[in-house]
């Protein structure tokens, strides 16, 4: 990996093929809303390819980073210039809007989850300085992160509610931004797809342990309680089950293969990046299920140890991580219960760990099987 510069990914919560999908509708309010939001991200997402940002640099060693998050809160006023009007820093007292505090309240909780589960200080573990803005544009139906902050639009209030609404997007989007300083996964094709995916662990991950959920109490679920009442759908995504979070007259189905039989070809959305991570988003989901327990602690650390152990390749395959999970489970765990349930995880969505590029061999040991 280079690591002098990073590209940032430039990852919307709504991916396009939903927006195309109501851009289509019949409902003229609901079609150009739509069409707004996908042309806002695509020029978005244009400017950010013309664009790279650097990566941590070398230099002094700065100080040792605070235990404590530096938040900072603005309001664009439904306007696209950002970061807008600063209406909370860190440590001051709750304002008036409920966008703001729950923005505030979910970059500390992604924070919290990061440090205490793994002992990383903030997205790029030297403390980097959380920054976030609400009531982006009108009707804005999405959220992303721009490289250097969150951005949160109100929703259109028919199919989506204020985006600040469901903590696992804040940690979804903000895991783009770990992922970004560790293993930077091209964000394209099956690299892209295990981008989307490692956010959207993590993004459940900091979820669950807001919520102190074990695997088994967990929905599983990315972007429950974003949909308006009286769409037919419980979320954007289901790990659990790839392909059943909405099936509704204007969202249309949720397209996500579950397993390697039902991978999407396509030109769009990178090449299918918010489709195709149904599958490792499923393997996550097996594996943690089958270890048990609180799914942030040996599932989540094998994972968080594939994402940052600098084995992984950017252009990494499913095959590829699918082998590094393998890989970090026996490193931390030894062969057992944590092994077995992620290789048997990858073998259910049909993905064969990859024979080479085994990562994390000790010194005289022998390599693993996978
Ligand atoms: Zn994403």
């Amino acid at each position: 990996m280079d690591s002098s510069a990073t590209t940032p990914v430039f990852c919307t919560i709504v991916p396009p093929h939903v927006l195309d999908r109501l851009a289509r509708a019949d409902d003229a309010a609901l079609s150009a809303t739509a069409r707004r939001t996908l042309e806002h991200d695509a020029r978005e997402r244009t400017r950010r390819q013309l664009n790279t940002v650097l990566g941590p640099v070398g230099g002094a060693p700065a100080a040792a980073p605070s235990d404590r998050p530096a938040r900072t809160i603005y309001d664009a006023g439904h306007q696209d210039a950002l970061p807008g009007r600063e209406v909370r820093a860190e440590g001051a007292q709750p304002t008036a809007d409920d966008s703001a505090n729950r923005a505030y309240d979910a970059l500390g909780a992604t924070f919290e989850t990061y440090l205490n589960a793994y002992g990383r200080h903030s997205i790029d573990g030297e403390g980097l300085p959380l920054k976030a803005s609400v009531h982006y544009l009108r009707d804005y139906n999405n959220a992303f992160w721009n490289g250097e902050q969150m951005v949160f639009g109100d929703g259109d209030g028919r199919i989506f509610l204020d985006f600040t609404l469901p903590l696992d997007v804040i940690g979804h989007e903000l895991t783009h931004g770990v992922t970004q300083y560790t293993a930077n996964l091209d964000y394209q094709g099956q690299s892209g797809a295990l981008n989307e995916s490692v956010s959207d662990v993590f993004g459940s991950l900091v979820k669950q342990y807001a919520l102190g959920q074990t695997a088994d109490q967990a929905d599983w679920l990315i972007g429950a309680g974003l949909l308006a009442p009286g769409v037919n759908g419980k979320a954007l995504r289901s790990m659990k089950e790839p392909g059943t979070a909405y099936d509704d007259p204007q969202l249309g189905k949720d397209p996500q293969p579950a397993s390697m039989s039902g991978y999407v070809t396509t030109s769009q959305d990178n090449s299918g990046v918010h489709l195709n991570s149904g599958i490792p988003n499923r393997a996550f989901y097996l594996a943690a299920a089958a270890i048990g327990g609180h799914a942030w602690e040996q599932a989540g650390q094998v994972w968080y140890d594939t994402l940052t152990g600098g084995t992984l390749s950017a252009h990494a395959q499913f095959a590829d991580f699918a082998a590094a999970t393998v890989g970090a489970a026996v490193a931390r765990y030894g062969e057992g219960v944590q092994s077995r349930a992620v290789r048997a995880a990858w073998t259910e969505v049909g993905v064969t760990p990859a024979a080479t590029g085994l990562p994390r061999q000790q010194p005289g040991q022998q390599p693993q099987e996978v």
